[in-house]
């Protein structure tokens, strides 16, 4: 019989939901990858807000489990049937499971995605999961191109900076929000034609000033419970609400007549997950990104980093809006 070589990755974990006190930087077991598995050794991973979900409990886990949902670094050992990746790449993945904050995991293949040499660890760290986020909510969610009007919320962030810079790389019209004059300026910087510093200023009546009173075609809103019912004033009749996230906490269940009242609106809770559980779509979907960040379309903005011994003061400058851009975490 084959006995399983175990190694240890120092990882940090979740034994109970709760605060940022609650993650453990522990000695957690490695193993062989399975089929279609790989083992990766991480370079560096990204910090995101998917991240606090699990942590708090709000995207329930079996406890206790890993967490991090976002790596980069070099693929060590490769199980049976994995067939696009192979020992010594440089690789990088957003994924299921969490796990992603540690030196080192096995996990399923499928998701992982070769890296280009152009690319380095900690900018692929920092634009695989808010990248391919903004690569499905701009062509994979709902029809938009050249000339049409998005509001974007939180356009500062992580996922906000992305998206700044990919409306202006397709002529697409983009108001963003942000909490600050200063991560007002940054989003502007990096591509929005219009900003509103949603904490000192009504952002609906803004958007209806800024667009003459119509509106836009597409409000994309990760902020949640404190922007949902304002996201839906700002837009047209027919227009189309994608609300992806609750950085202000979970959206109220929602009246279907109110979409009727507001002019037969759209809406959709968007995931990444559904985007990517096809390989083949994932990996298409990566190419998309990483030629749009070897272009200069897109550039990567690491606005802090923190190493995995200072996880938690990562989290609490995340969820206490300290941060800009991209987080990063390092080995
Ligand atoms: P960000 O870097 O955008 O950080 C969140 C930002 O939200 C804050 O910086 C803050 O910006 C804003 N915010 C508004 N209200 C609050 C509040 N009460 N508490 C904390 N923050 C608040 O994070 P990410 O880029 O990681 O993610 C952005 C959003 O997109 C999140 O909701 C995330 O869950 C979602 N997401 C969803 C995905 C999906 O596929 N569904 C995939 C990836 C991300 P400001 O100060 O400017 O208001």
């Amino acid at each position: 019989t084959e006995s399983k070589e175990l190694n240890m990755a120092r990882t940090i974990i979740i034994e109970e939901v709760g605060g940022p006190e609650n993650m453990k930087l522990v000695d957690w077991p490695v193993g062989d990858p399975g089929p279609g598995e790989i083992r990766i050794r991480h370079k560096a991973c990204g910090l995101n807000f998917i991240d606090v979900y699990q942590r708090t409990g709000l995207y329930a886990m079996k406890l206790p489990h890993a967490l991090g949902m976002e790596a980069a670094g070099i693929v060590e050992a490769v199980g049976p049937g994995v067939t696009h990746l192979k020992e010594g790449d440089r690789a990088a993945y957003a994924s299921m499971p969490p796990g992603a904050y540690s030196e080192a995991r096995v996990m399923p293949a499928a998701q992982v995605c070769p890296l280009p040499d152009a690319i380095s660890f900690e900018q692929a760290a920092a634009i695989m999961l808010q990248g391919l986020t903004v690569e499905y909510l701009f062509h994979r969610t709902t029809p938009i191109g050249k000339g049409d009007s998005v509001l974007f919320h939180a356009a500062a962030g992580g996922v906000g900076l992305f998206a700044c810079q990919w409306a202006r790389s397709e002529g697409i019209e983009l108001i963003g929000t942000a909490g600050s004059d200063e991560k007002c300026a940054l989003a502007k910087a990096a591509g929005a034609d219009h900003v509103i510093n949603y904490r000192s200023a009504d952002f609906v009546a803004e958007v209806k000033k800024i667009t003459g009173g119509k509106g836009v075609d597409v409000v994309m809103d990760g902020v949640g419970k404190d922007t949902f019912e304002g996201s839906l004033d700002c837009l047209k009749p027919l227009g189309m609400m994608i609300s992806f996230g609750n950085a202000s906490g979970p959206v109220p269940p929602v009246n279907l007549l109110t979409l009727a009242a507001k002019g037969s609106l759209k809406l959709t809770r968007a995931t990444l997950f559904t985007h990517i559980a096809d390989h083949a779509k994932c990996q298409e979907m990566a190419q998309h990104l990483f030629s749009k960040v070897v272009s200069g379309d897109v550039k990567v903005n690491i606005g802090q980093t923190f190493p995995l011994e200072e996880i938690a003061a990562a989290h609490r400058a995340l969820e206490g809006r300290q941060t800009t851009g991209s987080t990063i975490i390092t080995l």
